[in-house]
């Protein structure tokens, strides 16, 4: 018997072949050569482990296998999925998907020319950190506003502005870790500060921030927002109120670093207190820190506010330049802002909102639309009771209650698999051993999509 090895044709005569016409019509040769090859080495190594029933002359099996690596290597990396988690501010996917009005005005951007760094008034150079920053102190009363890449960035700014080579004076019970290896100590060391730590995890006193502040070295106090973890039972910490005085009778800054950014009142979207930038600005804050793609809804920016020397300061320091944001941000981030001065009209029109104040009946109807939908569609599926979250490394202890649709299958890991490998990919919680679909995070028009996946993964999953 002659080696079916011989039979393999050459990349060149694939490439020859009818069959590879319209792949060499639809792809650069380059791509269809890297594609042959792949498809050629594939059946080598079947026919090499006696595998090979097909006859491996013909072009067709080659064409075939080239075009699916094709196709998969067209999928983008980065897609929009859908999130059915119910965790609102989800970093893994994202966090604040964005408001309409901040869409149109970052494609507008994206699109054109803009005036970023141009003054249309004087017809000369402008600065982009102009453009959100007179929104920022209307909506928040702060003297002056800066926008960087990141709240992390923001907080770098701000401790290498104020206090480079000086002391940081920061409680034991807020070196917190907020999430992607972002802690607070190692932050304060490269930002080019010494951390001087003071009180205890669970106690920290007025007269701790005093002691430490007597040796002269310290140039800012630091207050983090401790977001994504609670301290119970025995504690004590000093208000930030508090703090304001100690550090305006000792004439250094108070930073406080917020986090989530929330700019309406947290009852208004079922949640509890939270502080917001103006009452932390209120309480005597110099500058408060926090990030634009959390509760604020925006795209991924980090917030400076506070007053107007502080942001100067950072506007000139060379840092800023290495953390700036850019036009697209900007034009996403002052549409997201400029529904703020409606709070009515943010609550309506900024998803993360929104979706953090959806009622339990509204819920439970757009859940029982999604059963039946399904239903019909032949998919067995049940309307469960679910716990929501914030996400976000905020309001670690707050569940919202919410509805979710319980899909049945033979495996909830194979489901879940099958759910994540379609167009587009669909991200579930699995709860006892059950795949669920939260609706809280399905955005409105996602249905559709949502009932198609949920088929076709029912479909392809192996019954046990
Ligand atoms: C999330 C968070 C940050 C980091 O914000 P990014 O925008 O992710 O850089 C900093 N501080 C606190 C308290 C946070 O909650």
């Amino acid at each position: 018997m002659s080696d079916p090895r011989r039979s393999i044709p050459s990349v060149d005569s694939l490439l020859a072949s009818t069959e590879f016409g319209p792949l060499l019509q639809r792809y650069p040769r380059s791509r269809v050569v890297e594609a042959a090859r792949g498809a050629i080495g594939e059946v080598r190594a079947l026919v090499e482990r006696g595998q090979t029933g097909a006859d491996v002359a013909s072009p067709s099996q080659y064409a075939r296998d080239a075009e699916r690596s094709l196709a998969a290597s067209d999928v983008p990396s980065l897609r929009r999925v859908i999130n059915g988690t119910g965790v609102v501010l989800h970093t893994n996917l994202g966090r604040a998907p964005l408001a309409a009005a901040a869409v149109d005005a970052m494609v507008a951007a994206a699109r054109d020319y803009t005036n970023l760094e141009y003054d249309l008034d004087a017809g000369a150079r402008g600065s982009r950190y102009e453009h959100c920053a007179s929104l920022l102190c209307e909506l928040t009363g702060a003297e002056g506003a800066l926008a960087v890449n990141n709240a992390a960035g923001a907080l770098v700014l701000a401790v290498n502005t104020l206090a480079r080579d000086a002391g940081v004076v920061v409680s034991r019970g807020e070196l917190v870790e907020i999430g992607g290896g972002f802690r607070i100590p190692e932050i304060l060391e490269r930002s080019g500060a010494r951390l001087v730590e003071v009180g205890s995890t669970n106690r920290t006193r007025l007269r701790d921030y005093e002691d430490a502040l007597s040796d002269g070295s310290v140039r800012a106090i630091l207050k983090v927002h401790r977001s994504n973890f609670r301290i119970t039972g025995f504690t004590e910490e000093a208000s930030l109120a508090e703090l304001a005085g100690l550090a305006a009778r000792h004439g250094v800054p108070l930073v406080h670093d917020l986090g989530s950014g929330l700019m309406i009142e947290a009852s208004e979207v079922g949640l509890t207190v939270e502080p917001r930038p103006h009452d932390s600005l209120a309480a005597g804050a110099d500058l408060v820190t926090f990030s634009a793609d959390k509760l604020l809804g925006g795209p991924q920016a980090g917030i400076l506010l506070g007053r107007a020397a502080l942001i100067v300061a950072m506007r000139q320091n060379p840092l800023c330049r290495a953390l700036r944001v850019d036009k697209v941000t900007l034009a996403g981030l002052e549409a997201t802002l400029r529904l703020y001065r409606d709070p009515a009209r943010a609550r309506a029109e900024i998803p993360t909102l929104r979706m953090l104040a959806a009622s339990e009946p509204e819920l439970t109807e757009r859940a029982e639309r999604l059963a039946s939908s399904l239903s019909a569609e032949g998919v067995r599926c049940r309307v469960v009771e679910a716990a929501s979250a914030v996400g976000g490394g905020t309001f670690p202890e707050v569940e919202l209650p919410s509805r979710a649709v319980e899909i049945s299958g033979p495996s909830a890991t194979e489901l879940a698999r099958a759910l994540r490998d379609g167009d587009p990919p669909v991200i579930g919680r699995i709860l006892d051993d059950r795949l669920v679909l939260d609706l809280r995070t399905v955005l409105p028009g996602q249905e559709v999509d949502l009932v198609r996946r949920v088929r076709e993964a029912v479909a392809g999953t192996a019954p046990s």
